[in-house]
């Protein structure tokens, strides 16, 4: 980390001259180990925060302007505070642009600043670095501009953010993990009071091991606003049938197998997944409770059946690293993670068989696509911070 720190502050110091009274803030990337395509129907995830983040070192300039140098593109880009849209073309730049703009549109002055941003959450790998660029400047405006607005607040303005000015949708599960996560714990989260539970997760004797496929299929935006609008066609469909439900949450397996015999495909095939999908994130927050990794590493295997079978989010090289990742030795579950159509998937791995594993999994892996997959061992971090 010392070593990030100094290259961030020789960049800032290139961009703007020098690094003298630069505040640094940090967000974190994020893993879901269950609960998945389940956040934006008020059900139930559980995710971790992991040790890759984006960092911003920031100063005010005493301006209406914010002056950007993105380390990763290796590019400055700006934005006058009072604009309604941006002129630039730089895409990175809509994630910083669509922060300040949500925090003003709930009525904070925000200043000017220069920063300088880096990060090493792979871009676009599904492990959320665009919630964790959101998130670290959020934290950068409001030390800024003294402001003290609360997290949960911050989790909710950096989602609308996201879906307002980066086109993406999405439920809120990954800006809360980024602000709320705790090290050595998973976040267990109820997506519809918006209050979670720290559940104990070290990883010491069993590892999480997260395997990107190395491919990003374009499919994932638009299959994923289909989804939700199957979400939300299924839940009306039970809501005029069952008193008291008003969103998927509410419904249990058996709803499904009682009640869903008139609802269309694929629109059952969705629900189903979702409403399974919520049973399994209670038991696994269970199980995780309980330190029974066996029955947890059961749940995330049907995990990814489901997404497979019912949701069709997955694609065959999801399935391929799951497939491989199960016939290895010492490995309790393995599931896609993140929104599907490429990204990663997620192992529970028995720590003395980690190595081998990772070896094997890279191997058959590139020997069936020939994509050699980067495959990191994650452990949970806590969340946001000014360092
Ligand atoms: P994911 O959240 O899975 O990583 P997204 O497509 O949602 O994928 O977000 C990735 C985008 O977020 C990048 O294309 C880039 O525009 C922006 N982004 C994330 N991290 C950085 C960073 N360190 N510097 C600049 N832009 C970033
Ligand atoms: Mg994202």
């Amino acid at each position: 980390m010392q070593q990030r720190i100094a290259q961030l502050r020789a960049a800032f110091s290139k961009a703007f001259g020098n690094a003298r009274n630069t505040t640094i803030t940090k967000a974190p990337g994020r893993v879901n180990i269950i609960g998945e395509h389940t956040d934006y129907t008020d059900g139930y995830v559980l995710p971790i925060a992991i040790d890759r983040s984006v960092l911003v070192a920031m100063r005010p300039n005493g301006s209406s302007t914010v002056n950007i140098h993105s380390v990763n593109y290796d590019q400055s880009a700006s934005f006058d505070l009072s604009a309604e849209a941006l002129c630039e073309n730089a895409q990175w730049l809509r994630y910083p642009f669509g922060t300040a703009k949500v925090l003003q549109a709930r009525g904070h002055v925000l200043e000017g600043i220069d920063a300088a941003v880096e990060g090493n959450v792979p871009l676009g790998g599904g492990l959320s670095s665009s919630a964790a660029i959101e998130v670290a400047f959020a934290l950068a405006y409001c030390a800024a501009s003294k402001l003290d607005v609360d997290r949960l607040t911050l989790a909710q303005l950096c989602r609308t953010a996201e879906s307002q000015y980066a086109g993406v949708n999405c439920g809120i599960m990954d800006q809360y993990v980024a602000l709320f996560a705790e090290k050595d714990h998973a976040l267990f989260l109820d997506c519809r009071n918006l209050t979670h539970e720290q559940v104990p997760c070290r990883t010491d004797a069993v590892k999480l091991v997260v395997s990107d496929t190395g491919v990003r299929h374009s499919l994932a935006g638009s299959e994923y606003n289909t989804r939700r609008a199957q979400c939300e066609r299924g839940a009306a469909f039970f809501a005029r049938r069952i008193d008291g439900v008003r969103n998927l949450r509410d419904l249990a397996s058996e709803d499904v197998n009682t009640f869903g015999q008139d609802l269309e495909s694929p629109v059952l095939e969705r629900c189903r997944h979702v409403i399974t999908e919520n049973a399994r994130t209670m038991a696994a927050a269970q199980a995780l409770r309980q330190k029974n990794v066996y029955q947890l590493g059961v749940l995330m295997s049907a995990s990814h059946e489901s997404l497979k079978n019912d949701y069709e989010v997955t694609c065959k090289e999801l399935d391929l690293m799951v497939d491989i990742a199960h016939e290895l030795p010492g490995v309790f579950g393995s599931r896609m993670t993140g929104g599907g159509f490429g990204g990663c998937t997620i192992s529970l791995v028995a720590g003395e068989k980690v190595d081998d594993f990772g070896k094997a999994l890279a191997k058959k892996y590139e020997a069936a696509t020939g994509i050699s997959p980067h495959i990191y061992v994650v452990a949970a971090e806590n969340g946001a911070e000014i360092l």
